[in-house]
């Protein structure tokens, strides 16, 4: 036996050191147990509040009388899909257990000790967690204006270590977007060979009010989607990557075996044949978004307009708001862990669901007056 002191943390591998959970939005039924309310409105992990197509719903109660076998281990059937999607081939298909797995992945693939990840400061937190998890070293680049990426210090940032440059495009929890002829510009001054995730979460939510754009090219470039946002899959895992086939092999030789499930794999076909559904619903998102947007600015405290499917605020009182919002059911999204405790991210939820925080927010708001 180890002396008493001996602690499992200390026997972890030194990376493990400093590194917190990712604190996830506070699930409905734990606000219900602590509040003892019988309702609640969760508006804080950007869910899509119409849930998926009819179409995925039904696929995945077919695949239920399937789950007793193993799933297709290399998704062959959705690769095809999104590769007719992508203009690609299968070969440049990389499907995860959610897009975060696939940043996982590909992050614990190309970077090691004495290995630099770029990002930016208050960039989506997963690449700062998977970096520093994979013992390499990650590099915050602050974002200029407080919230969108300062692309020339990042690009400043690359040296002959660095590995990967991470990007979420929007991004969250900062709502920010980058027009793909910057994104290429920047893109064009990275060496050629580093691995560049751009992670494009919200895609649907940008692509619905501008129409498809030129996708952006650099040779390692990592392209995220992922189904758990505009496509109302979150609780079934599924995510992608687009990127060079041999990327995709290299990354397929440290993925599990079986890491995407049978429900997610056919519920992810199916979604992609109903996605004018998808489309009609991500269209109401972003009108009940502006009209949050405005309804904040004439409140006083929106921080700036997002892309995506959610706002946000700021206030000096934001943990106050927070509170008293919990207390009547609706849960917004605190970014204490993005160094941002005067923020609150609020996803857009239903026109009735949106409505009650609205309701909500303006007596609270005059209290604190
Ligand atoms: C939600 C989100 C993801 C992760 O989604 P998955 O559910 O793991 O597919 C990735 N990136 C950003 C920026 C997100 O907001």
């Amino acid at each position: 036996m180890e002396s008493e002191t001996m602690t499992w943390a200390a026997r972890a591998v030194p990376q493990t050191r400093g590194l917190h959970p990712y604190v996830p939005g506070k699930p409905v039924e734990q606000l219900l147990r602590d509040k003892g309310l019988s309702h609640a409105i969760k508006l804080a992990s950007n869910e899509n509040p119409y849930g998926p197509s009819p179409k995925a719903m039904e696929a995945i109660r077919h695949a239920a009388g399937e789950v007793h076998r193993y799933p297709d281990g290399d998704s062959r059937q959705l690769k095809e899909v999104l590769a007719a999607l992508h203009g690609v081939t299968p070969a440049h298909i990389l499907p995860g257990n959610g897009s975060n797995e696939v940043l996982e992945l590909v992050i614990r693939t190309f970077a090691g000790p004495n290995d630099e990840v770029v990002y930016s400061q208050r960039g989506f937190i997963v690449y700062a967690l998977a970096a520093q998890a994979a013992g390499a070293r990650g590099i915050a680049i602050p974002e200029a204006d407080g919230l969108a990426p300062d692309l020339q210090a990042m690009g400043q940032a690359v040296t002959a270590n660095t590995k990967i440059v991470c990007i979420a495009n929007p991004n969250n929890p900062t709502g920010s977007w980058i027009d793909n002829d910057r994104l290429q510009a920047f893109l064009d001054r990275l060496p050629s060979d580093i691995v560049v995730i751009l992670d494009e979460a919200y895609y649907e939510y940008v692509m619905v009010e501008q129409g498809e754009y030129v996708p952006v090219r650099h040779p390692g470039l990592v392209l995220c989607r992922t189904f758990s946002k505009a496509y109302g899959l979150a609780g079934c895992r599924i995510g992608y990557a687009v990127a060079d086939p041999d990327i995709v092999a290299v990354v397929n030789r440290v993925r599990e075996p079986f890491n995407v499930s049978l429900l997610a794999q056919q519920a992810a076909v199916a979604a992609l044949v109903d996605r004018d559904w998808v489309m009609e619903r991500v269209a109401l998102c972003n009108a009940e978004r502006l009209r949050l947007e405005s309804a904040l600015a004439e409140l006083g405290i929106l921080a700036a307009p997002c892309r995506g499917n959610f706002v946000l605020l700021r206030h000096a009182s934001a943990a106050l708001i927070l509170q008293r919002l919990e207390d009547q059911g609706i849960i917004p999204r605190p970014l204490g862990p993005y160094g941002m405790p005067d923020y609150l991210r609020i996803t857009v939820g239903t026109v009735a669901e949106n409505e009650t925080l609205l309701t909500a927010l303006k007596p609270i708001l005059a209290s604190l007056d």
